[in-house]
């Protein structure tokens, strides 16, 4: 096969909460593998990518110590391995195991700060997620951000039990859809075709390619750890599982 028509199925989309699947290997180059579809998500939108293990075979197990995006071919999903034994080559078949633990706290963090995007009445100009702690750049001049109101705040939105829905629809009807929910949150990207809407019911709309939890309450009790000036437009504001 050539790079130039590989592609990586995506299943983490689809299915956030499985946590292992059988896949062919379609390309190994250098400590890189890349199979035919996988449930790793690539490090994007703020979300650190994957981590787990392969299980090959013969039983050796392989650790998967990141998965990336091809920076060029983007359809081609990077799984980075610590080691490359003969027998993980291209046409192995293979196990593959995601660290669970950590990826279910980026997906809760991730639907967190759906939330916070959507309290804060500014626009988001960066997102960055880790197992622990996760935070919201905002494009806000004025200081009126108070960490104590946010954790309320936060807490009682999460304590809603909002479901989360994803829906797919043309990027024409986004607009409409966004001033019918009374939505703040930022324009969708320019890109033809379909988008990939995340509607925190009542809550927040918003295009993002992250994994999510099914409900706000699956997040437990966040606290707003810190506000940072980091420049004079630039507020970070910091959250953590309480
Ligand atoms: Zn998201």
């Amino acid at each position: 096969m050539s790079v130039h028509t590989m592609e990586t199925l995506s299943l983490f989309n689809s299915e956030p909460y499985r946590r292992a699947f059988g896949a062919r290997v379609i390309a190994v180059v250098d400590q890189a593998v890349v199979l035919e579809h996988t449930l790793f998500y690539p490090t994007g939108g703020g979300q650190p990518g994957d981590t787990g293990y392969f299980s090959l075979v013969d039983g050796t197990r392989i650790a998967v110590t990141g998965t990336v995006r091809d920076p060029l071919l983007p359809s081609i999903i990077w799984h980075q391995v610590q080691e490359c034994p003969p027998q993980l080559c291209t046409g192995a078949l293979l196990n593959a195991s995601l660290d669970w633990q950590r990826r279910y706290q980026h997906m809760k963090m991730h639907t967190c700060l759906h939330l916070l995007g959507a309290l804060i009445d500014a626009p988001v100009t960066g997102c960055s997620i880790s197992a622990d702690k996760g935070r919201l750049d905002f494009d806000l001049p004025e200081m009126t951000l108070d960490k104590e109101r946010i954790t309320r705040d936060l807490n009682a939105l999460i304590e809603r039990a909002c479901p989360i829905n994803v829906l797919t629809l043309p990027a024409a009807e986004y607009p409409a859809l966004q001033e019918k929910i009374g939505s703040k949150s930022s324009r969708p990207p320019a890109i033809q075709g379909d988008l990939r809407v995340i509607e925190v019911a009542g809550i927040d709309l918003q295009p993002c390619g992250g994994t999510h939890v099914l409900n706000t309450r699956e997040i437990g009790r966040v606290y707003c750890e810190k506000i940072e000036k980091k420049s004079q437009h630039n507020r970070r504001v910091t959250l953590r599982f309480a």
